[in-house]
């Protein structure tokens, strides 16, 4: 088990070089620490706590916290893609956070979905949450689940730790119940 702490303190080093700040909530600055602690003992790398690794080095690569568009999105929009890291008028609340597109290109999504035992489909916010759906699994294990706050949709075992849209927390998301019909 990765210490927790250790976690903690990664993060915090790495902002400080950077003269970034992480997000000041308690509880939602552990979730996300969770989420890098969790992805990290299970993958071996702490990838990117509000998206689905496939859990190959490779593909992911881009993604191991802190990811590529970190930086890019902290410049635009004052925050990393997840929340983790941010600039200090975003810190201090003088600037409200706000949702931001998912920065990573979609062939890069593409391409871990396609290798991933864990992830096969990826929506987006929208009209009635659009769904893109990649390969089918092999074991159906995972299901659908939405976020009560925005609407996002992800399919994978468990619900993110924080949804990349609201950044609502896990408990913010509920499974979506499909029945056959006729
Ligand atoms: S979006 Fe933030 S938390 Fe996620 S990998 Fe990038 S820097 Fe880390």
């Amino acid at each position: 088990m990765i210490p927790i702490e250790k976690v903690r303190q990664r993060a915090e080093a790495d902002a400080r070089t950077y003269g970034y700040f992480l997000n000041p909530d308690p509880e939602f600055l552990k979730d996300l620490l969770e989420g890098l602690q969790r992805n990290e003992e299970r993958y071996g790398y702490p990838s990117c706590p509000c998206r689905i690794a496939s859990g190959k080095l490779e593909p992911d690569r881009d993604i191991i916290c802190p990811c590529d568009y970190r930086d890019p999105d902290v410049a635009e929009y004052g925050t990393c893609y997840c929340a983790l890291y941010m600039r200090k008028d975003l810190y201090e609340g003088k600037t409200p956070i706000v949702p931001i597109p998912e920065r990573r290109p979609p062939e890069k999504q593409a391409r871990a979905y396609a290798v991933s035992p864990e992830a096969t489909t990826s929506a987006t916010v929208g009209e009635g949450a659009k769904l893109k759906t990649g390969a089918q699994p092999a074991e159906l294990k995972k299901q659908l689940w939405y976020c009560k706050q925005c609407g996002y949709v992800v399919f994978r075992e468990d619900p993110p730790y924080i949804c990349p849209i609201c950044k609502a927390k896990r408990e913010m998301f509920a499974p979506i119940e499909l029945t056959a019909k006729g």
